[in-house]
């Protein structure tokens, strides 16, 4: 029985891996459980699985310790900068942490690698792409490998021309085409931000030098990541796009449970691969960049970067100037080393000060 303390579980990947854990009941148990701000959830997902803890995270301060003592596995699922504390308190506590929040990584990977490297606790992938990186590699970090190469669905705007970006908006961007997700990580799909930060976590888990890794426009989302190895063969992880898969790996791997339907090839026929248009979508290389110089700049952007989305998604600033909020946040702030919680907390809100005032002037 694996213990698994849910943190965001009303949250899409939440409520996904409860219908992991409903379809596996006694393969998995959630120890703790916890919301953001819906109260009316959580205490549906209590009565159903009697979690010992259920909070919602206002009530979630100085109470760490407790919420991972009596987990085999941290699941953290929580969207947005909020997911890093979380995630170093089940690192410090020594735990195997799946992560599904990226900016634990993006923000905070220097910081959480080498926590984790001081306690020993394992962080496993529940991204799909880093998930496929990971079956791909065998399961073990100490494969060699060539390349990483990420497939991204390209996004609903992917066949825009320039002028036509300009003129999209959040109502265009939320009709996404594959994955069902939430509105932020949807938008980051559109501007290929969301394949930036995976390069970013790419490196984290895999050790791997940015210029080892690469991305592909894949639209059908079949394939979920490669691995090229020295004599040029390409291991690819294939399967139905579907969260539920990562998830439940996440939380059994190396053993593998019944959990989506058989890939039909001949239903899916077509495979397709394109390039990533990188000059029309400039946040993936602002994103590989801030990765590149490292330190607390990735943290700065992510933080411009939600300001942004939100402003975005009110109707308050172009698409395009979603990449340009972000630059200019980059670009006035410098950089400093990511070696605390307070250093990269701080580079959150130089970000999403920067952004704010490039917005709105204030
Ligand atoms: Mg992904």
């Amino acid at each position: 029985m694996v213990n698994v303390a849910l943190i965001g579980c009303t949250g899409s990947i939440g409520r996904q891996t409860a219908e992991v854990v409903r379809r596996h009941p006694t393969e998995f148990r959630f120890s703790a459980l916890v919301a953001g701000s819906d109260g009316a959830g959580l205490a549906a997902m209590q009565r159903e699985f009697s979690p010992a803890l259920a909070l919602l995270a206002r009530d979630c301060a100085g109470r760490e310790g407790e919420l991972f003592a009596d987990c085999d596995v941290a699941l953290i699922a929580t969207g947005g900068f909020a997911g890093l504390s979380y995630t170093l308190a089940a690192v410090r506590a020594g735990k195997k942490v799946a992560l599904a929040n990226k900016e634990s990584l993006v923000c905070g990977g220097e910081l959480v690698l080498r926590e984790a490297a001081r306690t020993g606790a394992e962080i496993v992938p529940v991204d799909s792409e880093h998930s496929a990186l990971f079956q791909a590699l065998s399961f073990r970090r100490d494969t060699p490998f060539k390349t990483l190469i990420l497939t991204a669905s390209g996004g609903p705007f992917y066949h825009c021309s320039r002028e036509e970006l300009a003129r999209m908006t959040a109502q265009d961007a939320l009709k996404h085409p594959t994955w069902n997700m939430g509105a932020k990580i949807t938008i980051d799909s559109a501007t290929l931000l969301n394949k930036g930060y995976e390069v970013i976590e790419a490196h984290h888990l895999y050790g791997a030098p940015y210029e080892r890794i690469s991305a592909v426009v894949h639209p059908e989302s079949i394939v979920h990541s490669l691995v090229e190895f020295e004599d040029g063969t390409q291991m690819a992880q294939l399967a139905y796009p579907d969260m539920r898969l990562p998830i439940q790996l996440a939380l059994t791997y190396p053993r593998r449970l019944p959990c989506l339907p058989s890939l039909r090839l001949t239903e899916v026929r077509a495979l397709h691969f394109l390039p990533m248009r990188e000059a029309d979508f400039p946040c993936f290389t602002l994103a590989v960049e801030a990765g590149r110089a490292g330190g607390t700049l990735p943290a700065v952007l992510n933080g411009a970067g939600e300001v942004a989305v939100q402003a975005f998604l009110a109707g308050s600033i172009s698409f395009p100037a979603i990449a340009e909020t972000m630059k200019d946040a980059l670009e006035r702030i410098p950089r400093a080393a990511a070696d605390s919680f307070e250093a990269v907390a701080e580079a959150d809100r130089a970000g999403r000060a920067a952004a704010n005032s490039y917005i709105y002037g204030k």
